[in-house]
């Protein structure tokens, strides 16, 4: 028989019970014996959930208050110094790790996060050194394989595997120049053998052990400790399940085959086309293959005959026994169920499937691979067929003029009409800013009077009419408060806006939004990705009235404000029958009309934020070029229809660029703003090295804390990035949008900001 598994599931609960728990607790509104009573709750109705599919390996040990990283860190007592010896209880370390803590005289600020692969999950970095003391605080994989047990079922626990932990990790600052927490893995595989053979003797047949760095580039180097590792671990673990996901697993394949492991699960989702590779490496041994062939990381229905197919090839050469029917990869990514959503029509519901009609998908696909007959499996076999039939017919309905101009795009349509140096002196004519012109991101403080009016226009409580006086009087106060204080480039601070992805989606056609549809983003932070459903296209403009109303408030330059096509693609769901390229050329020409009607309609600025290019990036290098060319032209088609006199700026919120360089040049935007109040001046001189030609405007303070930076503070960066670059290039911003500032905070940063510029002047 051909079994089913599910390698993660959702953590916040069908009702977001978790979130709403955990947020309680930080409140100080319920104790930490209600959220344990409140997460046992939600975890023994995933498992059961889950169980109730038909599903052979149920996931337990995988559900966390935060991160699944933080917690495994915790487990093995990797906990930074700054956390210790605070008086405060385990689980209270554990969220300041998480999110920092600030309160009753203990001020720790948050450990650092980082994207999980190329998702829009964050997880908390793990922090090693030469003293770091791995022991086994307490052992979650044990405790929760006996809570599930306890509840009815029995699973396989997922455990974090050694090697992604320490890779996964960084060098604590504390740590000895050079160190690389790999060469910790003599010292922390006693403690995984602990934790394995607990395991065992609570009974677990399986375990599964994630090791995603297996897709990376970067995993060629490790085949010694693979092997070193796995050797030690197997015999005292149950059976292991090496898995991997997200990408393939290219020549790692080689010494992967090797290993004493159990079993071996691959991404079908995303790799398709290792299949073959894998299963001949793999044929000769007595290892189990895990197909993920239902996706971990979208919510589309699977297509079952196409799965059927691909895994056939697997059950053919190796037979049922050796074949696991799974999720591409944890389904955390995806949101819990489908029964939540009661706005969608029916058709569009047909198209769908979250976690849990994910978790049903992948035990039928099983079935019908073992040959089963029962009436329900056949039935959901032909449910499956012709909601699929139905998804493809409306696929092959296109927008036939978005297509067209798609296909009609030319390399002129992407450049703008003179080269930089050209634009720079109109532009500066034009708009005729100072020296080191000072502007903001975009944003400024979504009070909370903005959210309740927002919710009071979702109600009805408030009137489109009154809404949108509402929104006026909030645009003026930002335009009058940026002339009071002496911003040269306004913004008008965007307090229309509920999201910068989902107010776009609303607008264009082709987007469908769900209610309930929450993925989680870090700890208690969850978003409700949009869903590209059909060809994009722009019925109207999107944002011109309220860019020209806040231009008609001033004789001050205003910017425009958009969210990039990479950006939308990136935190949307995206179709799975096209390609993203196609789908962010859609989004870019729809963009690029945008640009030119706010052009038309005065606006002499206009900033496309792209904050996500650089997380599209594909996992495996050779794959690079290929996105970022797709990825660069989108941005350029946006932008590049306007005169020589329109500046347009981007917007970066990191300061990653070494690697990307050449495409950040390529954009070719007037002006770029970037995170680098956190990063020192290394970035610049990145800049400097490559010899970037365009405006620049590197943060001079982090938006992230509440904290005014100082007059002198904001000068000395000033004078320490003029020391690397020209003056003439320099614009003078914060290094994120003010949106989850208060109004003290920014009011006071911004003051000290344009008197720091204005004393530049003076000097340089
Ligand atoms: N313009 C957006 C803002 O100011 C940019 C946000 C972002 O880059 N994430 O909020
Ligand atoms: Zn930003």
């Amino acid at each position: 028989m051909v079994s089913s598994s599910v390698l993660g599931f959702p953590r916040i609960g069908a009702n977001r019970e978790v979130k709403k728990a955990v947020e309680a607790y930080w409140a100080g509104k319920i104790s930490a014996d209600d959220l344990t009573k409140a997460t046992a709750e939600v975890k023994k109705a995933s498992w059961t959930s889950v169980k109730d599919q038909g599903v052979d390996f149920v996931p337990s040990g995988e559900f966390s208050l935060y991160d699944h990283v933080l917690d495994h860190s915790a487990a093995f007592n990797v906990i930074p110094k700054r956390y210790v010896g605070l008086g405060l209880s385990p689980l209270d370390v554990y969220f300041a790790m998480g999110r920092g803590r600030q309160a009753d005289g203990v001020d720790v600020p948050a450990s650092e996060m980082k994207k999980w692969f190329d998702s829009n999950y964050h997880f908390v970095v793990p922090e090693f050194s030469d003293e770091t003391d791995f022991k086994l605080n307490f052992n979650k994989a044990v405790e929760e394989f006996k809570e599930a047990k306890a509840a009815g079922v029995t699973t396989r626990p997922v455990v974090l595997g050694p090697i992604s932990f320490l890779i996964l990790g960084k060098a604590s600052k504390d740590a000895k120049p050079g160190f690389q927490p790999i060469s910790l893995l003599p010292k922390l595989l006693p403690v995984y053998k602990t934790l394995l053979t607990d395991l065992k003797a609570a009974g677990a047949e399986w375990v599964q052990v994630d090791e995603p760095v297996l897709v990376l580039d970067s995993a060629a180097t490790l085949e010694k400790e693979f092997t070193t590792a796995y050797t030690e671990l197997a015999p005292v673990a149950p059976k292991i399940l090496l898995t991997t996901y997200f990408s393939r697993l290219d020549s790692n394949l080689n010494y992967i085959a090797k290993l004493p492991v159990a079993g071996l699960h691959i991404d079908l989702d995303r790799a398709p086309g290792q299949l073959e590779e894998v299963v001949a490496a793999i044929k000769n041994t007595t290892i189990v293959l895990s197909l993920g062939v239902v996706s971990g990381r979208n919510i589309w229905k699977t297509d079952f005959a196409a799965a059927i197919k691909l895994a056939q090839v697997a059950v053919d050469a190796i037979g049922q026994e050796r074949v696991i029917i799974a999720t591409s990869s944890s389904l955390l990514h995806t949101p819990v169920t489908l029964a939540s959503e009661t706005k969608l029509t029916a058709e569009q519901r047909d198209w769908f499937s979250f976690a849990l009609e994910k978790a049903s998908e992948v035990a039928v696909i099983a079935a019908v691979l073992s040959g089963s007959q029962d009436a329900k499996v056949t039935a959901a076999l032909e449910a499956n067929k012709i909601s699929i039939a139905k998804r493809r017919e409306f696929e092959s309905t296109s927008d036939d003029t978005v297509r067209k101009r798609v296909a009609a795009i030319t390399p002129d349509d992407l450049e703008r009409r003179s080269p930089f140096a050209v634009r720079k002196e109109v532009q500066a004519k034009h708009l005729n800013l100072p020296k080191f012109p000072t502007t903001t991101i975009g944003s400024f403080p979504q009070t909370k009077e903005i959210r309740q009016a927002r919710a009071k226009l979702g109600k009805g409580e408030l009137s489109a009419e009154q809404y949108e006086d509402f929104i006026k009087k909030e645009v003026e106060t930002v335009v009058r408060f940026q002339e009071k204080i002496g911003l040269d480039l306004l913004v008008h601070g965007e307090p229309e806006r509920n999201d910068m992805v989902q107010y776009f989606g609303e607008q264009l056609h082709g987007f469908v939004f769900t209610q309930n549809a929450w993925v989680q983003s870090y700890g208690s932070r969850y978003v409700r990705p949009p869903i590209i459903v059909a060809d994009v296209s722009r019925p109207g403009p999107m944002t011109v009235k309220w860019s020209s109303y806040a231009q008609s408030l001033t004789q001050k330059p205003m910017k425009g404000m958009l969210t990039g096509p990479v950006t939308i693609l990136n935190w949307s769901f995206p179709r799975a029958d096209v390609s993203r390229e196609l789908q962010s050329k859609q989004l870019a020409l729809a963009l690029r009309d945008e640009v030119i009607d706010l052009e038309k309609a005065g606006i002499n600025a206009i900033q496309v934020d792209e904050p996500a290019i650089r997380e599209g990036l594909p996992l495996r290098r050779a794959d690079w070029d290929a996105y970022l060319k797709w990825a660069v032209d989108s941005f350029k088609l946006s932008t590049a229809g306007v005169t020589d006199q329109l500046q347009t700026h981007s917007h970066f919120c990191y300061s990653d660029f070494d690697d990307i360089f050449p495409s950040i040049q390529r954009l070719d935007a007037d002006v770029i703003s970037i995170e680098a109040s956190k990063s020192d001046m290394k970035l610049l001189n990145t800049f400097k090295q490559y010899g970037y030609s365009n405006q620049i405007g590197p943060g001079v303070y982090d938006i992230h804390s509440p904290r005014v930076p100082g007059d002198q503070e904001i000068k000395d960066r000033l004078k320490s990035m003029l020391d690397i670059l020209p003056d003439s290039l320099l614009f003078v911003n914060p290094d994120c949008g003010l949106k989850t500032r208060g109004w003290k905070e920014t009011e006071a940063s911004l003051i000290n900001l344009v008197n720091a510029a204005r004393w530049a002047r003076g000097v340089y």
